[in-house]
This record gives C-alpha cells, sequence and structure tokens, in this order.
C-alpha cells in the first residue's frame, strides 16, 4: 500500500481510502457481518483511512463501523463529519458541532477522531460556517477530541470560498475527479495547494454509475449520464474489463491528492480495489471509455443553496 501526507497535517493516509456510507445501507441493504469482514480485511492490506458520517443510514454507518473498529482503533485513521443528519436536516451551530462529536465518538467507540469535517457545506450559511463551525471544531481539536479539521461538499465554490476565508486542514470533494468529470483539478486544486490544504476524493465510482450495478434510484446525476455508464460498462463487459476497476485505477494514479475513497461493505470489493490498484490499466480501453463517456463530461446538478451553486 503506498501512503500520502494529508496537507499539512500529520496523517500519512493510504491512497485507496475506505469509504463507510455503504455499511449505513446507503446503496442497498448491507450484511453486518460481511461488513465488519471487509473491515478488517481491508485494515490488514495496510487501508487505513476510514471516512463515516452521522448522516450515512441516519448514524447506521458509524455504529457499524465503530463495532468492527474495536480493538483496531489504533490502526486506522478515523474520519466523521459533523452539520449534516438527514436528507433534509442540517444544523451547522456550535453547540451542535459539539454534541454531534460527542455522540459520534460513542458511536464510533473511541475518544477522539482523526479528523473531523463539516459534512455538505453547501447547504449551510457560509458566514456561520466561517465564523461560528470552524471555530467551534478548532475548540474540539484544543480538547483533543479531534486531530484535524476539515469540510466537504459537492459544488467547488463554497469549498474554495471557505478555504479562501479560514485555515483548515483538508477538503473532501465527490463526484468532481474521475472518469466522468475532472474539474476538481483544474478549479479546486490550485486553491487548496495554494493554502497548503490535504485533499480527499471520494466517489471514484461516481457514486455507482461507474459499476456493473449501476446508480442507486437517489442518484441525482441526469438519466444522459447514467446511460452513458451503462453504455461504458456494456462496453467493458464485452472486452472482459471491469469498469469500476478501470475507473479507480484512473483515480489513484491521480497524484494531487492525498487520498481516494471508496464505498465498500463487501470483502470482494476490498478484494477487486486492492486488485484495481495493484494491476495496471490498458491504455486502449481506458481510450475508448473516455470516448464514450466524453458527450456527458463534466456533467454538474445543483446541490445545496441557490447562492452556493457553481
Ligand atoms: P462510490 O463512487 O465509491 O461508489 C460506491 C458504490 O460502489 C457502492 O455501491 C459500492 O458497493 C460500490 N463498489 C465499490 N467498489 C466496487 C467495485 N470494485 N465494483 C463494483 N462496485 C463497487 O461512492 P461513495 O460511497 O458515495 O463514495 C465513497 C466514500 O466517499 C463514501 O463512502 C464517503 O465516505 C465519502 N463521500 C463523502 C461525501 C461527503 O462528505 N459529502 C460525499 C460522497 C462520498
Amino acid at each position: 500500500m503506498q501512503y500520502r501526507t494529508l496537507g499539512r497535517t500529520q496523517l500519512s493516509v493510504s491512497i485507496l481510502g475506505f469509504g463507510a456510507s455503504p455499511l449505513g445501507d446507503v446503496f442497498g441493504a448491507t450484511n453486518p457481518s460481511e461488513g465488519k469482514r471487509a473491515v478488517h480485511l481491508a485494515i490488514d492490506e495496510g487501508i487505513n483511512f476510514f471516512d463515516v458520517s452521522p448522516y450515512y443510514g441516519l448514524t447506521l454507518a458509524e455504529e457499524r463501523l465503530g463495532q468492527a473498529l474495536e480493538g483496531r482503533r489504533s490502526e486506522v485513521i478515523l474520519a466523521t463529519k459533523c452539520g449534516r443528519y438527514g436528507e433534509d436536516s442540517f444544523d451547522f451551530s456550535a453547540p451542535r458541532v459539539a454534541s454531534s462529536l460527542e455522540e459520534s465518538l460513542q458511536r464510533l467507540r473511541t475518544d477522539y477522531v482523526d479528523l473531523l469535517q463539516v459534512h455538505d457545506v453547501e447547504f449551510g450559511n457560509m458566514e456561520q460556517i466561517i465564523q461560528e463551525t470552524i471555530p467551534a471544531m478548532r475548540r474540539l481539536q484544543a480538547q483533543g477530541k479531534a486531530r484535524y479539521i476539515g469540510i466537504t461538499g459537492y459544488p467547488l465554490k463554497p469549498l474554495m470560498r471557505i478555504a479562501e476565508a479560514v485555515p483548515i486542514d483538508s477538503i473532501l470533494s465527490y463526484c468532481r475527479y474521475n472518469l466522468l468529470i475532472d474539474d476538481m483539478d483544474s478549479v479546486l486544486m490550485p486553491v487548496a495547494e495554494k493554502h497548503g490544504i490535504g485533499v480527499i476524493n471520494a466517489s471514484g465510482l461516481h457514486m455507482g454509475i461507474l459499476t456493473e450495478r449501476g446508480a442507486p434510484d437517489w442518484h441525482p446525476a441526469s438519466e444522459e449520464v447514467r446511460e452513458a455508464g451503462r453504455r461504458a460498462a456494456e462496453f467493458c463487459r464485452a472486452h472482459g474489463v471491469d469498469l469500476s476497476e478501470l475507473a479507480l485505477r484512473y483515480c489513484f494514479e491521480y497524484p494531487r491528492v492525498a487520498s481516494t475513497l471508496v464505498g465498500m461493505s463487501k470483502s470482494e470489493n476490498v478484494r477487486r480495489n486492492l486488485h484495481a490498484l495493484a494491476t495496471p490499466g490498458d491504455p486502449e480501453i481506458l481510450r475508448q471509455v473516455r470516448a464514450i463517456l466524453a458527450p456527458v463530461f463534466n456533467t454538474v446538478w445543483p446541490s445545496g443553496r441557490r447562492e452556493n451553486h457553481d
């Protein structure tokens, strides 16, 4: 396993990170024992970076990850979030940030997290996040409950706005760098690098579109984007290639981010993603898949408050 330092933190994270949202059944029902096996296999194979949130499965993902990490907490770098608690439930206030972390620590069965992130900043008021949420998180850091603090979200504009306004340690950006899109590279990275902020790339499979199974019902992408994903999967199948492995390989080769988070809840997918990490992709297949996806490349959807849209 290869590791990279997250920005200016002292966190050395595996370039393949374990996204724990599927443990909360957000991509369909999963088997908790199998989820635990997936977590243990990942750790045994050198994956040390785990990302979760109270939002995933409305606390279920944290609960299950906490159970799986019992006895193994010291082997991992653990990231969770605050501010988002449901599809339409947000609270970025200082008191809620503090109570949220206490609750997360209980579910995760630990007394500190390595990274506490504001979840989906585009649903918040920028002034509140800058003046209230981040300072509250710094106080929790001073108390030793979170080693570092960061922000997450989909549109790039609010992530950059916050990064320019207040010191933060990390940015998690999702669905903005993979085979379907790459504006994170040209738009977000220069700002993050200017401030020494570590960047985490999430959803290299575009939240399921770049998989055989396809997108879940709740996926916000347009039908054109989903259809392009299906055509890419079909092409790969016909050539004996796994689209997900190809897509992840593309992300793992991107050197400007510390880690690529992939959602996992089964040991089989952990194995496949480790295989993707270790196996060079076929450049000709990659070229043809990119051509299939080209008509919808860099298509984005609106997320959050209107004033925070890109
Ligand atoms: P993803 O693009 O990683 O896709 C996950 C889906 O792909 C799941 O259904 C999973 O079972 C499946 N999958 C994984 N490996 C596979 C393989 N080899 N073959 C076929 N299918 C495979 O989407 P994601 O889970 O949303 O993103 C990864 C992680 O990033 C999340 O779990 C979360 O930790 C983080 N994330 C954070 C935010 C945020 O903070 N706002 C947003 C999105 C993602």
